[in-house]
C-alpha cells in the first residue's frame, strides 16, 4: 500500500482514457471512478481525494476541458491541502493537455503530475498500476510544475510528445533530458533543470481555438494555406521541412503564407523533425518568411507551439491586428516554463 507522509494530501483528478477504461458493448470506454482505480493500486485511499472531472477518451478532449482541467487545479492549490496533483488522462492528447497547462498554471506553487496508460488498469498486467503509483510518489516529492509520468519517467510537460501507439514507454522528452525516474518508490532525478522563467509577461489565462497545423508535403498547393484565412484563423502552426524550409517554386508557400501574415494571421514555423530546431535564417526558401515576420519555434514541440499559439492569442486577441501580432511575437521569445530554449 502507498501511505502519504504526514500533511501531504495528494488530490486525484480522473478524465478517462485508457487506464480507466472497461469493456462495453461498442468497444473499450472510460468507466472507472478514481476511486475505484486507487482501489486497484491498493492506495491510502484517506490520504488522497479524488475527483471524477470526466469520462473521456482524450481525443475528445479540447479547449474547453483545458479551462475546465485548469480552472479545477487552481481550485485545489487554492485549498493550500495538497502536496501535489496527480490528473489521469488518455495518452493520445495528453501531451497537448500537459502544453496548455504547463502555460496556464505556470508559477503554480505544488507539482502537476499527469499520467495514463496503454492498458485499462483493471487488466492484471496494465501499466497503469504503476504508472498511477509512480504519479502518486512524483507528486510527492517534485518540484512545482506541469509533468508526465509514464513507463517509469518523469517528463516536463511541455517538452513531452507521445512517440509510440502501444508501448509502454510511450512519451519521450523532446530536447530536454527527463526530469526523473521513478524507480522502487523513489524519484531519481536526472536532469538539474529548475523551472525558470525569462519573462513575466502579463498574460490572461484564455485560449483561443483558432488556430490550425499545417504540415507541408512536397507539391501541396499554396492556395490550401491561404484558405485557412477563410476559416477565421487567426494563427496557423506550420511544419516545414528540416529547418523550416517551404516551397519557393512552382507553388510559392512564401507568398502564400505573406498573404495569411498581411492579413493578419500569426505564422509559426516549426520543423517536421522530432528533434532539435528550427530556423529560417540559414537557408534562401525560408529567409524571406523570417523578414515577413514569421515565428521560428526554434526547439519547441510541435504541441507546444500549438498551445503557446492559443494562449498567446486568447490574451491578445481582443488587441488591434499590428499589436496583436506584436505582442504574440513577444510572447514567443519568451520562455515561460521550459518549452524553448532561447
Ligand atoms: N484513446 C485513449 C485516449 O487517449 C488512448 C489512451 O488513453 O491510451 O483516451
Amino acid at each position: 500500500m502507498i501511505c502519504l507522509s504526514e500533511n501531504k494530501k495528494i488530490k486525484l483528478i480522473s478524465t478517462g482514457g485508457t487506464i480507466a477504461c472497461v469493456p462495453t458493448e461498442q468497444g473499450l470506454a472510460p468507466g472507472l471512478s478514481a476511486l475505484e482505480m486507487l482501489r486497484i493500486i491498493e492506495a491510502d485511499t484517506d490520504s488522497i481525494d479524488c475527483l471524477d472531472l470526466f469520462s473521456m477518451d482524450s481525443s475528445n478532449i479540447q479547449p474547453e476541458e483545458w479551462q475546465i482541467i485548469a480552472n479545477e487545479i487552481l481550485r485545489s492549490i487554492n485549498t493550500k491541502e495538497y502536496a501535489g496533483i496527480v490528473v489521469t488522462h488518455g495518452t493520445d492528447t495528453m501531451a497537448y493537455t500537459a502544453s496548455i497547462l504547463s502555460f496556464m498554471l505556470r508559477g503554480t506553487d505544488i507539482p502537476i503530475v499527469i499520467t495514463g496508460a496503454q492498458l485499462p488498469i483493471i487488466n492484471e498486467d496494465s501499466d497503469g498500476r504503476i504508472n498511477l503509483y509512480d504519479s502518486i510518489i512524483a507528486a510527492q516529492g517534485l518540484k512545482a510544475g506541469v509533468y508526465i509520468c509514464f513507463g517509469g519517467d518523469v517528463i516536463l510537460g511541455c517538452r513531452a510528445v507521445k512517440t509510440r501507439t502501444v508501448s509502454y514507454y510511450a512519451f519521450e522528452s523532446i530536447n530536454l533530458p527527463k526530469i526523473a525516474e521513478i524507480k522502487n518508490r523513489q524519484i531519481i532525478f536526472i536532469s538539474e533543470y529548475t523551472l525558470k522563467s525569462n519573462g513575466e509577461t502579463p498574460i490572461s489565462d484564455a485560449i483561443n481555438p483558432n488556430v490550425a497545423l499545417i504540415k507541408l508535403i512536397p507539391g501541396m498547393s499554396a492556395d490550401f494555406i491561404k484558405c485557412s484565412l477563410s476559416c477565421n484563423l487567426l494563427g496557423v502552426v506550420v511544419e516545414g521541412f528540416g529547418l523550416g524550409g517551404v516551397h519557393n517554386i512552382r507553388r510559392d508557400h512564401n507568398e502564400a503564407l505573406e498573404f495569411l501574415m498581411k492579413n493578419g494571421v500569426c505564422v509559426v514555423l516549426t520543423s517536421q523533425c522530432l528533434y532539435e530546431t528550427s530556423a529560417l535564417d540559414v537557408y534562401a526558401v525560408s529567409r524571406r518568411l523570417l523578414n515577413a515576420g514569421a515565428i521560428s519555434a526554434h526547439d519547441m514541440t510541435t504541441e507546444a507551439a500549438v498551445t503557446k499559439l492559443m494562449w498567446a492569442l486568447g490574451a491578445t486577441s481582443p488587441l488591434p491586428t499590428e499589436q496583436r501580432i506584436e505582442k504574440v511575437n513577444e510572447i514567443f521569445s519568451t520562455n515561460f516554463c521550459g518549452e524553448i530554449t532561447l
